[in-house]
């Protein structure tokens, strides 16, 4: 069965199409600048890479050149529309509204549509887009949305909620929801995997830090906590975003800057976080290059990073009340071994020794960077959400 995986952004479209034999990727790429004077596609398949620049005014149109692409005769790599089982659409935001990985129909579409666009406005219209693309083009292949909030919708409402009045969290669904869920739960399952145990058995902490960055406590093989809340802006400050800030604060911020509240949040998304702090960049290869070269700002973004992460990963194993599996996963959490030996430092208190060599040293694929006498064990596993995306709607039909 092939299973194509669709991530669509407002202007963008990314694609996968995996054969879930061997779980391979078969073909994938991207369009830009939908809509946008100047569209592009860049696809690979067949080990090849081609480049397709056309006016793409919509999604369907992008959805139309993607499926040309996948039966190209230099690059393609199936013969008939047929081949493809189904396709799994990544989608921010669902609200309360989508508990698990869902197929599509007309009530779900209704749903989605009414419901979860002012819960994730940047990202849900344009995930809707790309599913009645798909749809247009490929009509009679199951769809199924996969959220990245859904992971989790396992956690207590004592975790969940803020503390504001009850009757506005039923009114208006105002609570935590999450983030990078699809992430939380495809590391922690390989977690899981690699350590030969159930996760069932496991108390996890999932540490994706990368451009976003989110902390999950992952106990029994669901998720009971997480850093980020309504939207992604809460949690540890991140590249632009400030994480989280004392509500009054922002009240204070916005009368001394003239700023209105949508302009406000606009400002904590865009213009704070480490480029914020370190005036530099929002790119962690930079700060740390800034760090070395004696930039103090990019030393305090990196230590502002690293010190509230691990304040979560002390919270949650709290939350769990124990502590078996630390793992660092993204562009930072993969990538950045400053970072994950800041957040593990002073932590032999809860059995967290990370050994400085492994964690230091280049590699792939898991890796285990504990110490031999670590109780808890550290590992480094890379995220793969399209290929998460992929089981689910696998799993689904
Ligand atoms: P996004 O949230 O956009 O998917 P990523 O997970 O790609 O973000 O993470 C982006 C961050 O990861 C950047 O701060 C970047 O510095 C860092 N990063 C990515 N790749 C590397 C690398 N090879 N070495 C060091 N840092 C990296």
């Amino acid at each position: 069965m092939k299973i194509l995986v669709v991530n669509a952004g407002s202007s963008s479209l990314k694609y996968q199409l995996f054969d879930m034999q061997n779980e391979s990727v078969i073909a994938k790429g991207a369009v830009e600048r939908i809509g946008i004077a100047g569209s592009v596609l860049k696809a690979k398949g067949n080990g090849k890479e081609k480049v397709y620049t056309q006016d793409m005014p919509d999604h369907k149109v992008a959805i139309q050149l993607v499926l040309h692409a996948l039966h190209d005769d230099e690059i393609g790599v199936i013969k008939s529309m047929s081949e493809i089982g189904a396709v799994g659409h990544r989608v921010v935001a669902s609200g309360e509204y989508f508990k698990k990985p869902t197929l599509v129909d007309d009530e779900v579409i209704k749903t989605l549509e009414e419901k979860t666009f002012e819960l994730g406005p940047l990202h849900n219209p344009a995930a809707a887009a790309g599913l009645h693309a798909c749809m247009d083009v490929m009509p009679g292949t199951p769809m199924v949305l996969v959220f990245d909030s859904s992971f989790h919708q396992t956690m207590p409402e004592k975790a969940y909620m803020f503390g504001i009045k009850y009757e506005d969290y039923k009114a208006y669904g105002v609570r935590k929801y999450g983030a990078h869920g699809t992430s939380h739960k495809y590391v922690s399952q390989e977690a899981a995997k690699y350590l030969g145990k159930d996760a069932k058995q496991l108390k996890i902490v999932t540490c994706h830090l990368g451009n976003g960055s989110s902390i999950s406590a992952v106990d029994g093989g669901v998720c009971v906590d997480t850093s980020m809340g309504f939207t992604p802006l809460d949690g540890v400050l991140m590249g632009t975003r400030s994480g989280c800030i004392d509500a009054s604060a922002v009240e204070f911020l916005a009368r001394k800057k003239g700023l209105d509240a949508a302009k406000m949040v606009t400002y904590l998304n865009k213009e704070c976080g480490v480029l914020g702090i370190s005036g530099v960049s929002s790119d962690f290869r930079d700060l740390i290059a800034g760090m070395e070269a004696g930039n103090q700002r990019c030393k305090l973004a990196l230590d502002m990073f690293a010190y509230q992460t691990k304040k979560f990963v002390g919270a949650y194993a709290a939350a769990m009340g124990g502590l078996d599996c630390i793992v660092f996963t993204a562009g930072i959490g993969e990538n950045t071994p400053t970072v994950r030996e800041d957040v593990c430092e002073n932590l032999d208190f809860l059995g967290v020794k990370i050994d400085k060599e492994a964690n230091n040293a280049k590699g792939s694929g898991i890796r285990d960077i504990s110490a031999k006498d670590s109780k808890v064990k550290i590992l480094i596993i890379p995220t793969n959400e399209e290929l998460a995306i992929a089981r689910e709607t696998l799993a689904l039909i």
